[in-house]
């Protein structure tokens, strides 16, 4: 079983020619409700590339909070440690430009009122084979859980912000992306935020969107996997998409490349196509992608 403990957020994207300015009124031509939220997301990845998942966080007692637990839900994600708190559920706004350019603000709502895990949720996380982590929820919530004994513990650092001692000392994979990976290191590319960011987690993952994703481990192993070949439709969530169907290739006890692979082809699947938790692939289509 792999545990999330993460945030879920509607995201309200509204289509727009042009953003507005301040003090300005637009017109747009489209609005959509997403589920989304980087730990809802990493969940529905997990879920649909064939792994057993539960979440842990909140939703609100608003009119979101329902339709972010269906939507885990029917996924197949254990929901019976997502709580249902006073007040508003996470929301992201978005606005998309016409030509892609967007602008995100994101109210944490539920999400910023999870405190580390309780006991019922620890004995959930405990009996994980992995973690998943991310930085919507508040970092000594994040801290709690990362010491949680049990489960292997994957963090994306996103959105990236320092990190504490005592949350990496408790993280076994960390998988940034190349600009989240450069903020947290200071190194001017890739490979050099590889070896930096191995010099304070046992292994690493570097994302680099349509070039694919470096690895290397304190063993000494670097690997650099390609993307697959896709029409890129909608890159929203390529990164949780990955994270996900990699810790369930990893709790397979697929070897590095292997489940790097495994990870790349999810991620190009969900890339070629619209949505960001909808276009998830389906584990049947990350097998076939990959044979
Ligand atoms: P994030 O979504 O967090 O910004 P990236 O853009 O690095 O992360 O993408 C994560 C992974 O998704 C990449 O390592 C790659 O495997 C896959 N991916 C992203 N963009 C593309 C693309 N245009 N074509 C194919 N695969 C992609």
């Amino acid at each position: 079983m792999i545990s999330v403990f993460g945030s879920a957020n509607m995201d309200l994207v509204a289509y727009v020619p042009a953003a507005p300015r301040l003090g300005e009124t637009v017109t747009g031509w489209a609005f959509r409700t997403i589920p989304g939220g980087k730990g809802a997301n990493q969940a529905v990845a997990a879920a649909r590339a064939g792994a057993e998942v539960a979440f842990v966080g909140a939703v609100g007692d608003d009119a979101f909070g329902p339709g972010l637990r269906a939507a885990l839900a029917d996924a197949g994600v254990d929901v019976g440690r997502l709580r249902t708190v006073p007040g508003p559920s996470g929301i992201a706004h978005i606005v998309v430009e016409d030509g892609g350019g967007n602008a995100i603000i994101v109210v944490p709502g539920a999400n910023g009122t999870v405190a580390g895990p309780d006991d019922g949720d620890a004995a959930v996380i405990g009996r994980s084979a992995a973690l998943l982590l991310q930085l919507e929820l508040p970092m000594e919530a994040v801290v709690a859980a990362a010491r949680v004994p049990g489960p292997e513990v994957i963090l994306t650092p996103a959105p990236a912000v320092p990190l504490p001692d005592e949350l990496l000392e408790r993280v076994d994979l960390i998988v940034p992306n190349e600009h989240e990976a450069a903020a947290l290191t200071g190194a001017a590319g890739p490979d050099e935020a590889l070896e930096a960011l191995l010099g304070r987690v046992p292994e690493a993952v570097v994302t680099l969107g349509e070039r694919g994703a470096l690895y290397g481990s304190r063993d000494g192993t670097r690997l650099r996997v390609p993307a697959l070949p896709v029409r890129a439709v909608d890159t929203t969530a390529a990164g949780d998409t990955f994270a996900g169907a990699l810790a369930v290739a990893r709790t397979e006890g697929l070897g590095p490349e292997r489940a790097l692979r495994f990870a790349s082809a999810a991620a190009a699947l969900s890339v070629g196509r619209a949505g960001a938790s909808t276009s998830m692939p389906h584990r049947h289509e990350i097998d076939e992608a990959l044979a």
